[in-house]
């Protein structure tokens, strides 16, 4: 019951539809998530190993739970204050989801889909059994396993972890046979060690025209809501820029479209799921991973859509209908503030890229600034793909790290 309310003695107020979600992680999709939840009347309380996280900076320290979500009672206490619990992060055991649901807390996006999509292998498995397309791959126990991938599918190949990889961490590029030993002893870390016993697999390398993504919503009845194909660019395997938009052929486009929506329906996720995909000169597509959370290239959308991103996450955990997601302006570019160095944000620079028309700032409250770190990011729309991204350009080169 809302402050201030009371009911009379007898008259109970029940509660139409669950609006407590606990997010397990506090980073900036978590914080832009309990954004989105203030303007839905949706209380949001978080789990995050540090007090002070960019997410519990927006839900204030009465709901963030500080903590470690592998920890039994840190993820029960999270589970006492929500109706539900959601994701940002898909680095979460899938064990410790099912330990949730067990308890009788709903887990969307839920641990058999989490299961899947944390391990590249089984996401790979599960997407090409449903016959979608997909980079052609092996798995890799030995270095044996390496080589001969390498002779079936020609050199260079992507070796790559199967768990916990991110923004390229986790991923080699193999040239030829003289490379395989470097290649799986850099991995090492994430893979294990012992030949026979590699946790890797190999996909072909893809001589893609341009990289894309889009961002698929699906409600916890099917329902689907899926945005625009964006192109993405990534430096150093980051992500770096968005426009959407994406420039391809409409048919390309279309395709695109499609394939992200079954590949979000062959893993059986709820909320909304960044889908990662190559598009070749012949106008072929093939998917290359699912990230089942609010994603990178989809935080334009908070601008540039009638419904943004992590609004329709909510309204998808929740059980709620999916908003629209058009566009609302002819063009948009996203481009993120990494971290370059040491130092503080450039108090001058904020101001200067918030007198840049139609260009939207978000810094997402991080204390440490390390290279390569996503600090925040711009968002600009404009009347063509090179407007918008010439502005949020323009807007992100004010911002000094
Ligand atoms: P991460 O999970 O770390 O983001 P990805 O597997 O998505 O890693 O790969 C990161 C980047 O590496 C991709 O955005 C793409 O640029 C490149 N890449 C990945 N797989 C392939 C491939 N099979 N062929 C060519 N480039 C690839």
């Amino acid at each position: 019951m809302p402050d201030g309310e009371t009911a009379a003695p007898g008259q109970g107020v029940g509660r139409a539809f669950s609006l407590r979600v606990g997010i397990l992680g506090g980073g900036q999709l978590g914080r832009m998530t309990a954004e989105a939840a203030r303007d839905l009347g949706v209380e949001i309380t978080i789990l995050e190993r540090e007090a002070g996280s960019p997410a519990g900076q927006i839900v204030g320290p009465a709901r963030e739970i500080v903590g470690d979500w592998r920890n039994l009672e840190a993820r029960a206490a999270l589970a006492e204050r929500v109706d539900l619990i959601t994701l940002e992060s898909e680095f979460v055991a899938a064990d410790a989801l099912q330990w949730l649901v067990d308890r009788g807390t709903p887990v969307y996006p839920g641990p058999a889909t989490l299961r899947v999509v944390q391990d590249k292998l089984l996401q790979k498995e599960r997407l090409s059994e449903a016959r979608l397309a997909v980079p052609r791959f092996k798995v890799v126990r030995r270095e044996a396993d390496l080589l001969a991938a390498g002779a079936e599918l020609g050199w260079p190949l992507l070796l790559k972890a199967r768990r916990l990889g991110y923004d390229g961490h986790g991923n080699a590029t193999v040239d030829g046979p003289d490379a395989t030993a470097a290649a799986i002893e850099s991995l090492a870390g994430s893979a294990g060690r012992r030949d026979g016993d590699l946790d890797l697999y190999v996909e072909e390398f893809v001589h893609f025209a341009g990289e894309i993504a889009v961002m698929v919503t699906r409600g916890r009845d099917g329902s689907i809501a899926a945005y625009p194909v964006v192109d993405t660019f990534q430096q150093n395997h980051i992500c770096h820029e968005v426009v959407a938009p994406a420039r391809l052929p409409a048919a390309v486009a279309e395709r695109a479209r499609g394939l992200a929506i079954q590949a979000v329906e062959a893993v059986d996720a709820v909320g909304v799921v960044g889908v990662e995909m190559f598009w070749l000169d012949d106008g072929t597509v093939l998917l290359n991973e699912l990230a089942p959370r609010p994603h990178n290239s989809g935080h334009y959308t908070i601008e540039a859509c009638r419904t943004s991103q992590f609004a329709n996450h909510l309204r998808a955990v929740l059980g709620w209908p999916l908003g629209p997601v058009e566009l609302v302006a002819p063009a948009a570019a996203m481009v993120n503030l990494l971290g370059t160095r040491s130092a503080p944000a450039n108090p001058g620079g904020v101001e200067e890229a918030g007198s840049i028309d139609r260009a939207y700032l978000h810094l997402y409250g991080k204390r440490d600034v390390r290279v390569g770190r996503k600090m925040g990011h711009v968002t600009a729309l404009g009347d063509t793909a090179e407007d918008a991204l010439a502005r949020a350009r323009r807007a992100a080169r004010c911002i000094v790290w």
